[in-house]
């Protein structure tokens, strides 16, 4: 199964996406994604520059001797922007085998562990009576499990929350942090604030939907060790799914202090991108769900390896899934969260209607629980006439600075 052509796509239908394309020499296509938010095209001349050269010519069927040649033959090795290259080569290669198997890929990982993959969604409000109308709106789609994040008083712009409606007249809560613009947005932050509004949020949330619905907060790595600790002991009586990235956590060891403090689960790791980063914090087992997405982290051969590493000390699977993991990104999410045994929660942003113009996907939500389908391979379909008419447009993601000007995390 010789690959015979290798296309690096980068198409922007209402946000930036990089894909991969494989075609073998008896015509098979896989597809993988290799999108970096704000960062896309640093992948893509990675991909087009370096990798495309080595891959041609190579049999497809090869995909842990690929991974390795790509991991070790760069000598440099780890960082977002090479292990999303490898990620994107990695996916398009567990495509292709599963199309020769004429088997959708979950079935290659060992065949469904479950009938399907719950998934959680974003509410959130800039006061109480929003938030309210978003969750609602989000169980009547569908929802069992919800991500809640609201405004702060005192606070302009915060993560997670809309400032103004994605279309004029429509939702709140329909939200998306890069903007297209040439430098990135400046956003204000006030962990004081926040430490101090968000437990009056989870209560008021509690007392209106009752004790049963799993919530989910993300904290967006802006507090201290011992401010996530603060916070997790707070949330307690709200009965946390998790609380998200409540520290940035580049120093593992930090979160011991918080797992000392707190109860509250713990989620890390949409930024990391190698197990390498969760060593301490899932052997110490100091997290309980591993946030990395495929599309970050080196592709399904890499993850598959770090969940099964999570699974032996009882950590869970919580891939991130937000809409700038593209939808070819999203279905090798889905085939893997079906195939392992330590499924936890599936992250799930759903895409636009432009980028569902250019990537026709077979995977399917309903009731609360996704599913990648039966097609053979992944079940995404790239349109290359419809993403050639919408070319890359820059776009950052914002950045913090406190009252007094200083750059915070983000
Ligand atoms: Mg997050």
């Amino acid at each position: 199964m010789k690959i015979v052509a290798a296309e690096v796509v980068v198409t922007s239908p209402g946000r930036n996406f990089v894909t991969l394309r494989l075609t073998t020499e008896d015509g098979l296509v896989g597809l993988g994604d290799g999108t970096l938010n704000g960062r896309e095209l640093a992948v893509a001349s990675y991909l087009q520059d370096h990798v495309v050269p080595l891959l041609l010519g190579r049999d497809a069927h090869a995909i842990e001797d690929t991974w390795q040649l790509l991991y070790r033959s760069a000598y440099w090795r780890r960082g977002p922007v090479t292990m999303s290259a490898i990620a994107a080569v990695d996916v398009a290669l567990w495509d292709l085998k599963a199309k020769a198997a004429g088997m959708p890929l979950y079935q290659l990982l060992g065949g469904a562990s479950r009938a399907g993959i719950l998934a959680y969604g974003h509410a959130s409000g800039r006061d109480t009576d929003e938030l309210f109308d978003s969750i609602r709106h989000h169980l009547e789609l569908g929802f069992r499990a919800i991500r809640v994040q609201t405004a702060v008083p005192g606070i302009d712009a915060v993560y997670g929350v809309p400032t103004r409606p994605a279309t004029p007249g429509g939702r709140h809560d329909d939200y998306e942090p890069a903007q297209r613009a040439p430098l990135p947005a400046e956003e204000d932050w006030d962990t004081a604030a926040y430490l101090r509004h968000i437990p009056t949020v989870f209560e008021a949330v509690r007392s209106e939907f009752g004790a049963e619905l799993p919530l989910l907060h993300d904290g967006h790595h802006r507090m201290t060790p011992i401010q996530a600790a603060r916070l997790g002991r707070a949330l307690e009586p709200y009965d946390l799914f998790w609380l998200e990235d409540c520290t940035p956590a580049e120093n593992q060891e930090s979160l011991r202090l918080v797992r000392h403090h707190t109860t509250t689960p713990l989620a890390i790791g949409e930024v990391f991108n190698t197990v390498w980063d969760y060593q301490t914090l899932i052997r110490e087992q100091l997290i309980d769900y591993v946030r990395s997405s495929v599309t970050h982290t080196g592709g399904i051969t890499a993850m598959r390896k770090l969940l099964d590493y999570a699974a032996l000390y009882q950590v869970k699977s919580g891939i991130h899934g937000p809409t700038d993991i593209s939808p070819v990104g999203m279905a090798a999410a889905l085939h893997l969260d079906l195939a392992i045994h330590n499924f936890g929660i599936q992250e799930l942003m759903p895409h636009g209607s432009l980028t569902n113009e250019v990537f026709r996907q077979t995977y399917t939500f309903e009731d609360g629980y996704l599913h990648p389908g039966e097609e053979p391979g992944l079940g995404v379909e790239l349109d290359e006439e419809a993403a050639a008419r919408f070319p890359y447009e820059p776009a950052y993601l914002p950045f913090n600075r406190l009252k007094d000007g200083t750059v915070h995390d983000w």
